[in-house]
């Protein structure tokens, strides 16, 4: 195809002209990968066609929210039904109410939750009542962990050991970020220093239990147990950002596998988003009723929005926790996953290409490095170069995968047994171009 008859081109350069970056979120522009984004048409099952009409087997599915794969037909006629009675009212609705029952249910440690409309504001709400309930002002956050784009979260560590950060992004005043302490993920002795230093100050801790925008990195048992410990010791509320691993690795959440593993686990307050709206703009922060009750209109933390509950989005939410809520669902995705990154151990392995994988549910992640890594530092070891070729020889085959390093993939129940062996066919081609 030339550039002049290739529709993913052209729509680039439109979007360009009038999008900064031509894209609404940035990894989408492809930029570390490079080449053209694919501007995608229209989507099934585990599948989406470019603007060519080119075919892909999609390892994103929206960055996590595509559990059940594109176009369910539950979920379609959910949606169908809810637009026909109105896209938005600005007062209460039943599904709401059902959504936040449905919700409790399946993630107990939290009694309460608020619905709204992405995981940036959901993060960003769950901090504001972190401070409002504790009184304090700090925050710890860790590298690597992405928590959306609020002021406060963007931000990097600081020069010295457990002191606090510096802006990530221009516009965010030094003032704001000064709150934060950033901390290498898995590192006990930089978070037994920073609650030693800074412990009376701290309202919370804010955690990726599985990081998933440092493509994948379990926090280990004895540096979660250790996490609960320290803010239970210094009364800050621990944070589990479970905007992608909710409903994700398991029914409940990441914090229901740190749960087996640590008796009597919680976190304090939960963030979610991705799944529960199954592609709608949807996402949640919930806890215990007391810290909850401090919320506006019953208590002095202020929080609100126009389309937050919006009657779409949680029909299209409720019906897709109907179907993953469904017994075996987990099993079927986790086994499917698993036998994906499996297959791509050993074929990398046998070209003699350094690689490790691993995955939960239906999350997995991979590195070009022999080992797992445990903080984004060692990720970010990676050989870029080689992980884009690898991008774009899947791509040319028709197998989509993030078109960065550092972000994790998405396997869907619509994704089948055929999808998987002709991933793998098309890994082992492009593993022996990598292997010089
Ligand atoms: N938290 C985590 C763990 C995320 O992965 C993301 C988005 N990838 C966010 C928060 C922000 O969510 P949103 O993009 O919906 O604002």
């Amino acid at each position: 195809m030339t550039p002049s008859t290739d529709r993913n081109v052209e729509l680039f350069e439109r979007a360009r002209e009038r999008i900064p970056g031509g894209v609404n979120s940035p990894v989408r522009a492809f930029r570390a990968v490079g080449g053209t984004p694919r501007f995608v048409q229209r989507a099934e099952g585990a599948w989406f066609w470019d603007a060519n009409g080119q075919r892909y087997i999609d390892y994103i599915g929206s960055w996590g929210p595509m559990i059940l794969g594109h176009g369910h037909p539950a979920v379609v006629e959910a949606v169908q039904q809810a637009v026909l009675d109105g896209f938005s009212f600005g007062a209460p609705t039943e599904r709401e109410v059902q959504l936040a029952e449905t919700i409790v249910k399946l993630v107990p440690t939290m009694d309460m939750v608020r619905l709204v409309s992405s995981g940036t504001e959901a993060a960003m709400s769950a901090i504001r009542l972190a401070r409002g309930a504790t009184g304090r002002k700090h925050l710890i956050k860790f590298e690597g962990c992405y928590h959306g784009h609020a002021d406060a979260l963007l931000v990097k560590a600081g020069s010295g050991l457990a002191t606090f950060g510096n802006p990530t992004s221009a516009g965010v005043p030094p003032e704001v970020a000064q709150h934060t302490i950033v901390l290498e993920y898995n590192n006990l002795e930089q978070l037994e220093e920073a609650f030693a230093r800074h412990g009376a100050d701290i309202a919370c801790l804010m955690i990726e239990p599985i990081a998933g925008n440092m493509n994948f990195v379990r926090a280990t048992v004895p540096f979660m147990r250790r996490c609960r410990e320290l803010c239970d010791r210094h009364g800050a509320l621990l944070v589990f950002d479970e905007v992608m691993t909710g409903f994700r690795v398991a029914l409940g959440g990441a914090q229901s596998l740190y749960g087996r593993a640590i008796p009597g686990f919680r976190p304090d307050i939960t963030v979610l988003g991705k799944v529960i709206g199954g592609g709608m703009p949807l996402a949640a922060f919930g806890g215990p009723r007391a810290i909850m009750e401090q919320l506006a209109p019953l208590g002095p933390v202020y929080q609100a929005g126009t389309l937050s509950g919006n009657p779409i989005a949680t029909a299209c939410g409720l019906a897709t926790l109907e179907q993953i809520a469904q017994p075996g669902f987990y099993d079927t995705l986790a086994a499917r996953t698993q036998s994906l990154v499996d297959g791509l151990s050993l074929l990398a392995r046998s070209e003699g290409i350094d690689f490790s994988a691993d995955c939960e549910g239906g999350m997995f992640g991979f590195f070009l490095l022999p080992e797992l890594p445990q903080n984004y530092r060692t990720v970010m070891t990676s050989d870029g170069a080689r992980f884009n070729r690898l991008f774009h020889g899947l791509l040319e085959r028709g197998v989509y995968i993030a078109p960065a390093l550092y972000e994790a993939g998405f396997v869907s129940a619509a994704h089948t047994d055929e999808d998987i062996a002709t991933t793998l066919e098309a890994a082992r081609e492009v593993f022996a171009t990598l292997r010089a």
